[in-house]
Formats: structure tokens, C-alpha cells, sequence
């Protein structure tokens, strides 16, 4: 299973409620099981919200606002779907 940016796929979660559709990577989704996340919104932040980058160790938003909780708690729940999923996909696979 692959684990695909969900803005990449055309999702609309980006910071400024756009997406970054890539040809490539719905392409490469057709015949393969995917998993759309988005840590970020995961994270409990909204869509749109400000933008943020990475500083040294934190991650603060354009605003200010020091928001490395949120992308922390959206990338554990992240692979924690992801696990969750693989998980669903093996049991389907056995019961076949
Ligand atoms: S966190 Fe969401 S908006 Fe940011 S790159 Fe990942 S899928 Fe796209």
C-alpha cells in the first residue's frame, strides 16, 4: 500500500484551499492501493489556513503561531491509518 499526499491527488488541502494535482502520481494510483492523507488537516488545522515552515525544530505559521503539535499529532495519525488500512487489506486478502 502507498501512502499519497492527499493534495497531490487533487484534494483541495492545501494551506490556501488548492491541491497540487500531479499527473505522475494519479498515474502511478491507478492500479495500486492507495491511502490519501493529509497531516496537516489530520493535525487539526484548517483548510485554508497560513502557511508554515519549518524552524530549526518547530514549525510556526506565517502567523506566528507555533503549530509542531499539529504536524507532530498529523503524522502519527498518518501512519497510524496507514497501519490500520494495511491491517483491513491483509485480513481482506486472507478471507479470499
Ligand atoms: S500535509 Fe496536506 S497539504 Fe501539506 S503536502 Fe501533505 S497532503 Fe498536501
Amino acid at each position: 500500500m502507498y501512502l499519497i499526499s492527499a493534495c497531490l491527488a487533487g484534494v483541495n488541502c492545501r494551506y490556501n484551499g488548492g491541491n497540487n494535482q500531479c499527473d505522475w502520481v494519479k498515474q502511478f494510483m491507478k492500479d495500486k492501493d492507495c491511502l490519501l492523507v493529509c497531516p496537516e488537516e489530520m493535525g487539526g488545522l484548517s483548510t485554508p489556513r497560513p502557511p508554515s515552515e519549518r524552524i530549526g525544530s518547530k514549525v510556526i505559521s506565517k502567523d506566528g503561531q507555533d503549530v509542531t503539535d499539529n504536524f507532530l499529532t498529523g503524522a502519527e495519525k498518518s501512519i497510524q491509518k496507514a497501519e490500520e488500512t494495511a491491517a483491513e487489506l491483509e485480513q481482506e486478502i486472507a478471507g479470499n
